[in-house]
């Protein structure tokens, strides 16, 4: 196993790598930008090194700063968590280069499977349902307009190297495409720095519904279940739960079948996501690869038991897989992300927390690096928690998710907690009877506040 690991992040998911470290007995580097000096993933790891100024492409996305932060440290491997350089191939090449583990996929996966428009050709490729849509990236809006006459409106305008909902336009009728085409490049030119756009059907109230997969160097690939992630705002999720409401052992038999092929077809190594988006017919479709931990991952945690950071770094030190093959989950688990941002506008709230209380108690668990008297920063993701439960049942789960949310005091600043309540008591929420329009539906008050309250 490793000495020494350089986390290349920040926030919550920082001491979530930091807490696997330290269970392991591998010492840790953590690194800062000079607005995160008194930041808990700081003062949590066995060292700290300050990589620049606040701005992130200054300091978090500073691949020269990690390198030099990595080598002076003789750290010998370097976790990305994810977001800021987790999907970065060139990365992954040049710590290789130095001679260090890149606790992640191999670069040439990352690169071939954060192309939108490349993974979906491959998923293709290996007999992997994807929608209709455009062969690869379009040569401009006259091609999207002749696709999309192909496979039927609505179509949905995807940017290649997309990532956060960012890129993403919907186009309902032939004479929106050039006009959803261009902003959709504009944005993923100005976001990702590649304005290439790539087609496929839009699916009306589909569910997202995704597979934690792992690979090993031996060649092996393993899925641990799904995710649901259809609670979402603008693209983005906002909740999670496994297993999904929607997935019968027989179609999660199916879909982790399809999971666990693509990801051996690429020889997939470490942690990763097959995102899929499934219909009210039991039809799914591939959506793209996550080559990362992902926010989300302690739901899968949760009804596993499986430490996921624990077995990236086992698997990455060349450890093979060791999880029983018939492993079933237990209960259902649901995460709410606790957003520092105001409910109603979703505009990010940064500031002091004057009071600052996570919950505790039965199948609860808490990720964060806030406390007291913390100053949320204004420059980076606006997530502060994520508040996590687990129970034997979704009814029971539900039930204690609203306990905890009630418990969960923070003062200072707004958050998303309100919003979270408000899913907990929805009637259709409480059924299971979700798809990713289920929060526009909510906030756009189509169901009776006296019914929300039951
Ligand atoms: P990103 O990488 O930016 O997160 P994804 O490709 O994962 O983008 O899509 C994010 C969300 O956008 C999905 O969870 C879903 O809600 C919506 N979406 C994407 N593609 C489609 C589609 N073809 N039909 C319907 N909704 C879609």
């Amino acid at each position: 196993m490793f000495k020494k690991v350089l986390i290349a992040n920040r926030g919550e998911i920082a001491l979530r790598v930091i807490q696997a470290c330290r269970e392991l007995g591998i010492k840790t580097v953590a690194v800062h930008s000079t607005a995160d000096q008194e930041s808990l993933h700081v003062v949590s790891a066995d060292e700290a090194v300050c990589i620049g100024p606040a701005a992130s492409a200054e300091s978090y996305l500073n691949i020269s700063s990690l390198v030099a932060a990595a080598e002076i440290s003789g750290s010998e491997a370097v976790h990305p968590g994810y977001g800021f350089l987790a999907e970065n191939a060139h990365f992954a090449e040049i710590l290789g280069e130095c001679n260090m583990t890149w606790i992640g996929p191999r670069p040439e996966t990352i690169r071939r499977m954060g192309d939108k428009a490349e993974a979906r050709r491959t998923a293709q490729a290996a007999g992997v349902p994807v929608l209709p849509g455009s062969k690869g990236a379009l040569s401009g809006s006259a091609e999207a307009a002749r696709v999309a006459a192909e496979v039927g409106y609505p179509v949905i305008l995807k940017a290649s190297s997309g990532g956060g909902g960012r890129g993403m336009r919907i186009a309902h009728r032939a004479d929106e495409v050039a006009t959803q085409f261009a902003t959709a490049s504009a944005e993923a030119l100005s976001a990702f720095g590649d304005g290439s756009i790539y087609l496929e059907k839009y699916l009306v109230k589909p569910r997202h519904i995704e597979f934690q997969i792992f690979g090993d160097s031996t060649g092996k690939a393993i899925h641990l279940g799904e995710r649901e992630c259809s609670i979402q705002r603008r693209h983005q999720k906002l909740l999670e739960e496994s297993p999904s409401p929607a997935v019968s052992p027989d179609l999660r038999r199916r879909m982790g079948e399809v999971a666990v092929r693509l990801a051996e077809e690429v020889g997939y190594l470490n942690a990763g996501t097959i995102e899929f988006l499934l219909d009210g017919d039991e039809n799914f479709y591939f959506m793209e690869m996550n080559t990362r931990i992902q926010v989300e991952h302690p739901v899968t945690e949760m009804v596993t038991g499986i430490d996921l950071v624990r077995l990236q770094m086992q698997v990455a030190a060349g450890e093979p897989i060791d999880v029983p093959s018939n492993l079933t989950p237990r209960g259902h688990a649901i995460e709410c992300r606790i957003n520092a941002e105001d409910p109603e506008t979703f505009r990010p709230c940064p500031g002091p927390l004057a009071t600052f209380q996570p919950p505790g108690g039965p199948g609860t668990r808490v990720d964060t690096h806030g406390y007291e008297g913390y100053v949320v920063p204004p420059y980076y993701d606006s997530l502060i928690a994520k508040l996590v439960v687990q129970d034997n049942t979704r009814e029971e789960a539900i039930a204690r998710m609203s306990r905890a949310l009630d418990f969960f005091v923070v003062e200072g600043i707004q958050t998303s907690i309100p919003l979270h309540q408000r899913i907990m008591r929805h009637p259709k929420f409480r059924s299971g009877q979700i798809s990713t329009h289920f929060l526009d539906e909510m906030l756009a008050g189509e169901v009776a506040p006296q019914a929300q309250e039951a």
